[in-house]
């Protein structure tokens, strides 16, 4: 499965914003875009002007990054997307957010997507009481998801629970701390969506 292995904190560097891809690091004064708040490379800080198709693709590839989508996957995504009824771009957001590893990010059980996504690969959670490993798995409405027995004690999954009130729970989730239980209560909506996107702009990009 393939993956981005490079480094993190440059990715936020050149999307301008704080992407939250490195966990507990985001929040404390170590994260590298409070250090450097400008893009990477050697003409980083050089003030450029950015046509309409830099922001089209900007806009896109930070909806990736954050999810740790790649492209193909990503596009897959967007076609199932203009599929749907309603707004393309509202409902490819809705999809990345249905995600597994998303939904375990969301709950708290992970302090980042990409912890996340490891943990659903290494067999820790249940969806409905069955082992599931695909951490693109799309959950639904009624879904329940489950750390398993034997997972319980991983100091990983402890840690991220007592801190996840701290970082915000989606109001279409809910957390059951007691039992590692998280239930889904409804689809995503756009008003859910925390971070600042202009999917319309990533709807242009692909639409050309
Ligand atoms: Fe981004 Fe987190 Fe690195 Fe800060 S610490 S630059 S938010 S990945």
């Amino acid at each position: 499965m393939a993956r981005y292995t490079g480094p993190v904190c440059k990715l936020c560097r050149r999307e301008g914003m704080k992407l939250y891809l490195k966990g507990e690091r985001c929040f404390k004064d170590k994260c590298g875009f409070e250090k450097k708040g400008y893009p990477p490379g050697q003409h980083g800080q050089v003030r450029k002007k950015i046509s309409d198709y830099g922001l089209q693709l900007r806009e896109k590839q930070k909806v990736k990054r954050i999810y740790g989508v790649l492209e193909k996957q990503f596009r897959r995504y967007f076609e199932r997307a203009s599929r749907m009824q309603g707004i393309t771009g509202e409902n490819l957001l809705q999809l990345l957010e249905r995600r597994l590893d998303n939904i375990v990010y969301r709950a708290g059980f992970a302090r980042s997507r990409k912890e996340a996504r490891q943990l659903v690969r290494h067999n820790h959670f249940m969806v409905n009481g069955k082992k599931v490993n695909i951490p693109s798995y799309l959950c639904k409405p009624g879904d329940f998801i489950e750390v398993r027995e034997k997972s319980r004690d991983i100091v990983a999954i402890k840690e991220s629970i007592d801190t996840a009130e701290g970082r915000g729970l989606p109001e279409w989730i809910s957390l059951d701390k007691a039992n590692f239980k998280a239930t889904v209560n409804r689809l995503p909506i756009r008003s859910d969506i925390n971070y600042e996107v202009q999917e319309h702009l990533i709807v242009e990009l692909y639409s050309k």
